[in-house]
């Protein structure tokens, strides 16, 4: 850690550097891709497991954390809806929020675009407005982290399930809901399925994201962007096995959201180091770094960038731009973009110069 604090871009001689993760975990972020169950903090996620009675596959808090390590992207889909049954009531969504927003904190992400799946709880009989509002309580009973809401219409459930939800939402902005996602079963439920939906939302106003080419390869991308008309596009891993396609998201700029660690624990990519992310940027692709679902994968946005640092030789300079390129693809208004760089880029932390003490 630094013993003394000089003005921005300036060592004090005195000062000893601060190392990858310190300065990973303190730079200021946003994150554009974060799904708020997916995000519950372990602890939380554990008093809720216990309130409603336990369950004999995790007797303790870190057999909960094993519990979370995923054969395949289907077996991480159905600990997902596991792990929803321990929320049973409206005070627990006000409850796992208040909890992520700490975690948001935490890791000085300073705004967070994230997604929140009314799909089955509203099966269960939630109702959609009433959750928002719990999760939006929870959410704003912590100061310093602000967080827009993105309604995710859950592919796995249907065109016309998708529809009634967007129904409920459309009534909701003041809660601060921004846009539509769509994530779920992708290689089951392509993005073609969900296109008069997408324009009724988009003629609502609201932004609109997909997951796409990280279960299915480049064709679900494609879908995503002629169909669906999407204004970023979640994971877009797969979107590498097509040339067209990564010269067209390079002239069109529409920025990724992608997922480096939330890939490897789903086993879309064997590790880090063979993650495509740097020919992304060589590319010039518009690319940006999430986290994902945290707290089941077991990583957090720093750890995130800590790893691009260390398996993949970004420098602190690609760092800063990744970060800068998520304020530019959120959707912040363009004064609220500025004001946030200009908060970003004033702060000590951003134009250290951090070493790796591993
Ligand atoms: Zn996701």
């Amino acid at each position: 850690m630094r013993e003394k604090h000089d003005f921005p871009g300036r060592q004090s001689l005195t000062s000893t550097y601060l190392d990858f993760r310190d300065w990973c975990r303190q730079l200021p972020k946003v994150e554009l891709h974060l799904h708020l169950e997916g995000a519950i903090p372990i602890p939380a996620l554990w008093e809720l497991i216990q309130k409603y009675g336990g369950d004999s596959r995790v007797p303790d808090e870190n057999a909960l954390r094993e519990y979370f390590r995923f054969r395949d992207f289907p077996h991480f889909l159905e600990l997902w809806i596991w792990k929803n049954q321990f929320l049973q009531e409206y005070e627990d969504f006000t409850f796992f929020s208040a909890g992520v927003a700490e975690s948001l904190k935490a890791e000085n992400i300073q705004y967070a675009e994230a997604f929140f799946s009314p799909g089955r709880f509203k099966q269960e009989g939630f109702d959609t407005a009433r959750m928002l509002e719990s999760v939006r309580a929870g959410l704003d009973s912590v100061s310093g982290v602000e967080v827009a809401l993105i309604p995710d219409l859950v592919r796995d459930l249907g065109p016309e399930y998708a529809s009634g939800v967007l129904d409920e939402i459309s009534e909701l902005r003041s809660l601060g809901v921004i846009g539509v996602g769509l994530g779920g079963s992708e290689h089951t439920h392509p993005p073609e399925l969900y296109t008069d939906v997408y324009r009724r939302a988009r003629d609502m106003g609201l932004h609109a994201t997909a997951h796409a080419g990280e279960a299915a390869g480049a064709e679900s991308v494609w879908g995503a962007i002629n169909s669906l008309e999407v204004e970023r596009i979640g994971h877009g891993i797969r979107a590498i096995e097509d040339a067209d396609l990564m010269r067209h998201l390079a002239e069109t700029g529409l920025p990724i959201e992608m997922c480096p660690l939330s890939n490897v624990a789903t086993r879309v990519v064997e590790s880090v180091a063979v993650h495509p992310i740097r020919k992304f940027l060589d590319r010039g692709l518009m690319v940006t770094v999430n986290s994902d679902d945290p707290a089941m994968f077991g990583n957090s946005l720093s750890q995130d960038f800590m790893a691009l640092m260390t398996e993949l030789s970004f420098t602190p300079a690609e760092v800063r731009t990744l970060i800068l390129n998520g304020i530019w693809s959120s959707w912040l208004d363009p004064d609220q973009k500025r004001a946030l760089e200009t908060t970003f880029t004033r702060s000590a932390t951003w134009l250290e110069t951090p070493v790796d003490h591993r």
